[in-house]
């Protein structure tokens, strides 16, 4: 039998045996089932097993004989995430701490739209490091530091286990339960782990397995000018998100440390070229802190560095985390600032806020600590 650590160069050393499956193409399954002398539709139907069935264990696969089931199960590794803590906040929202093979600790976020009563609509926000580097003032993940990237079977394996979890528990049948939208925007800056990244969204976009659209699929950032261009090269049609929390570089540089690496015009310019190149519309995030950047000072810099650009805002108040440095501004100064933004032409919206009760909401995932 071969060793795929060799066919695929493993990128995954962490997981227990060889290559973790989760992390795996179609035709890269495929290609080592024909090095065992199976069929090519053997791998077709392992893929779907894994990427669509999300199954816990090969033996679930039920159309493998036993003897299939055993080689894949010497070769591949099929480790599913540990469940350590599920909490469900006063608005629906859960929020789900796992445990990674190397006892790391990551979380995932389940957000269910609003007014949606059949709860069919749902974002799953998704982490993508185990820490953070970048150290946003704002953000609990910052504050832990920087432990690891998290592989592509961590990455899509938060899909998969939070899927076949609300499938078995409510008893439903695969189409029943799909999560709608994806949000790279929990632990982790994602475009430090862009290879990675791109490699889940391509496994979680494949119509034979959890298929989700691509522009239900947001990647976000804190303005890594680099990656950003070669996102704009790469040509895909996932909608980004850059957080943009302050309307100039003095109030950046305090609250955002890579500003200093990359300011607001260089990363803006970046943008232009993004928007220009991919022809597709950017998102911005402006995490709003009472005194801090609430003023209509800020909101009128804010307009003049958007003005023209094809963008939507979002304006999201500041949730608190340990210390309570940053506070919220009041409801009437939250909707000042943004109609004052809309009366200027930017396609600004007050973001509805779930999950801060359970510390599940924008910046106050922490991996348990919190
Ligand atoms: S806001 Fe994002 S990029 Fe900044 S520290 Fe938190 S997780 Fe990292």
């Amino acid at each position: 039998m071969p060793d795929c650590r060799k066919e695929f160069n493993d990128e995954e050393p962490r997981e227990k045996k060889y290559f973790a499956v989760r992390g795996l193409e179609k035709e890269e399954i495929s290609d080592f089932l024909a090095k065992l002398k199976e069929k090519s539709f053997r791998g077709d139907q392992v893929f779907r097993w894994v990427q669509a069935q999300a199954v816990q264990s090969w033996a679930e696969m039920t159309n493998l004989s036993v003897d299939l089931q055993e080689k894949l199960a010497s070769t591949f590794s099929l480790v599913p995430l540990k469940l350590v803590q599920e909490q469900v906040s006063r608005d629906g929202t859960r929020k789900y701490l796992w445990e990674l093979v190397d006892g790391q600790r990551i979380e995932s976020v389940l957000l269910f739209h609003a007014g949606d009563f059949t709860r069919k609509r749902t974002t799953l926000c998704l982490s993508t490091q185990v820490g953070c580097p970048m150290g946003c003032g704002f953000c609990a993940t910052g504050k832990l530091g920087f432990t690891r990237n998290l592989t592509v079977g961590e990455i899509v394996s938060q899909v998969l286990d939070l899927t076949a979890l609300q499938r078995h528990r409510e008893g439903l049948r695969q189409e029943q339960f799909k999560i709608n939208n994806l949000v790279y925007m929990g632990m982790g800056e994602p475009l430090l782990n862009l290879p990675v990244v791109l490699k889940s969204i391509k496994l979680l976009n494949y119509k034979d397995g959890q298929n989700i659209g691509i522009r239900r699929i947001t990647i976000s950032t804190c303005g890594l000018v680099p990656q950003i261009d070669q996102l704009a090269a790469a040509g895909l049609d996932f909608v980004l998100a850059v957080s943009l929390h302050a309307p100039n570089n003095e109030l950046r540089n305090r609250i955002m440390p890579i500003n200093r690496q990359y300011p607001l015009e260089k990363l803006l310019n970046a943008c232009r070229r993004y928007i220009k190149q991919t022809g597709q519309r950017i998102t911005f995030e402006y995490v709003l802190i009472k005194g801090f950047n609430d003023s209509l000072q800020a909101a009128a810099e804010l307009a003049a560095l958007l003005r023209g650009m094809k963008a939507n805002l979002n304006v999201i108040p500041v949730n608190t985390i340990g210390g309570r440095q940053y506070q919220r501004p009041s409801f009437e100064d939250i909707q000042r600032f943004v109609s004052f933004l809309q009366e200027k032409g930017i396609a600004a919206v007050l973001r509805e806020e779930k999950g801060s009760d359970i510390a599940g909401a924008c910046g106050q995932l922490a991996g348990g600590l919190e």
